[in-house]
């Protein structure tokens, strides 16, 4: 027994909360991954993607070259697509036609957010639903609701294999999301919800039209917090044992040579001690996306055969 004494109102707490590193879990994924390159390199067949960046938002940049050092160590084809701010819609959705019939791309990655006056959905659907290895096209969204996945978004499906890694019970439990994207809230939902290996979760939505997440968290058995607001979630606003997957990287300015650092959607000191587990920002969930990326690319090569 201890005392957590990081929360306003002192908790008497008796948890070791265990931390969830994505590397590992990241680490045994690679290893799988690597073995079916080498089967297919000897059918002549090397996965390769197809980054398109679209202006200098400095995440991006660095989302993009991380994913191209991942990809080439592993003897898979990654380039990289630089298009200046002021590029036209026209000129993005040329070359999205051109990439969806180069025999040399298996994936295709449109990095978000795209300028604003580019319209992200047209531009997105242009894109081969075959290549889609961010499983964003309506169709791969659809085929993800209706219980048969083709690609399943890669920080979603990274959080899963989480959840499977460390052997956390999802079936039967409750799970609360905060944050409703597209990206990650939305088909995260369609993960735990459904009748998967991993998944036949309760599984309640939290967002900006909820008046007091609290209210939710303090019942859930999981929280996955993708609302991409630091420090959202505190240690009085959950219950003793919870699993949290925190997904929100935040930069946050300091006084440091780099001017920020990063940090989660839950205030990771005060859930010391109260929940069970948690993955850490960054080191988390961060390094499990470009795994999964990986993986879709690979199972789009193979789709190709
Ligand atoms: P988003 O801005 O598109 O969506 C955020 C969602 O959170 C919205 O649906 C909104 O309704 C909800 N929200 C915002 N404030 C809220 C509040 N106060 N209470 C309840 N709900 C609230 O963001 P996103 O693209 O889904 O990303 C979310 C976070 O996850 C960001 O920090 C982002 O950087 C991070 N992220 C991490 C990875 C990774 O690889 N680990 C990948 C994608 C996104």
């Amino acid at each position: 027994m201890k005392w957590n004494q990081r929360n306003s109102d002192l908790l008497m707490v008796s948890v070791e909360t265990q931390i969830l590193k994505g590397k590992p879990v990241a680490d045994a994924i690679k290893a799988k991954l690597s073995h079916e390159v080498e089967v297919l390199a000897t059918q002549n067949i090397i996965p390769g993607l197809a980054a398109i960046l679209v202006g200098d938002d400095p995440a991006s940049q660095v989302y993009v070259r991380s994913k191209q050092k991942v990809f080439e160590k592993i003897n898979c084809y990654s380039e990289t697509f630089r298009l200046s701010a002021e590029t036209t819609e026209a000129k993005l959705l040329e070359l999205i036609s051109s990439l969806n019939v180069n025999p040399k791309f298996h994936g295709i990655l449109l990095q978000l957010p795209l300028p604003s006056y580019i319209d992200s959905q047209k531009v997105l659907l242009a894109i081969s639903p075959e290549k889609d290895v961010d499983g964003f096209h309506p169709i791969n969204v659809g085929y993800l609701l209706s219980g048969e996945p083709h690609f399943i978004p890669c920080t979603p499906n990274g959080v899963m294999k989480i959840l499977k890694h460390y052997d956390i019970p999802v079936s039967g439990k409750h799970t609360v999301i905060v944050g409703r994207s597209n990206i990650v809230g939305k088909p995260m939902f369609a993960l735990l919800v459904q009748k998967f290996e991993k998944g036949n979760a309760t599984v309640t939505i939290c967002h900006t039209g909820t008046p007091d997440i609290k209210v939710h968290t303090k019942q859930a058995d999981i929280i996955i917090a993708a609302a991409g607001i630091p420090n959202l979630i505190t240690g009085d606003m959950i219950s003793e044992g919870v699993d949290i997957i925190d997904v929100g990287i935040n930069r946050v300015n300091d006084d440091s040579e780099r001017g920020y650092h990063l940090t989660g959607d839950v205030n990771f000191d005060s859930v010391l001690g109260i929940a069970n587990s948690i993955t850490p920002v960054p080191g988390g969930v961060g390094p499990m996306t470009i795994t999964m990326l990986l993986s879709n690319t690979i199972q789009s090569a193979k789709n190709f055969i």
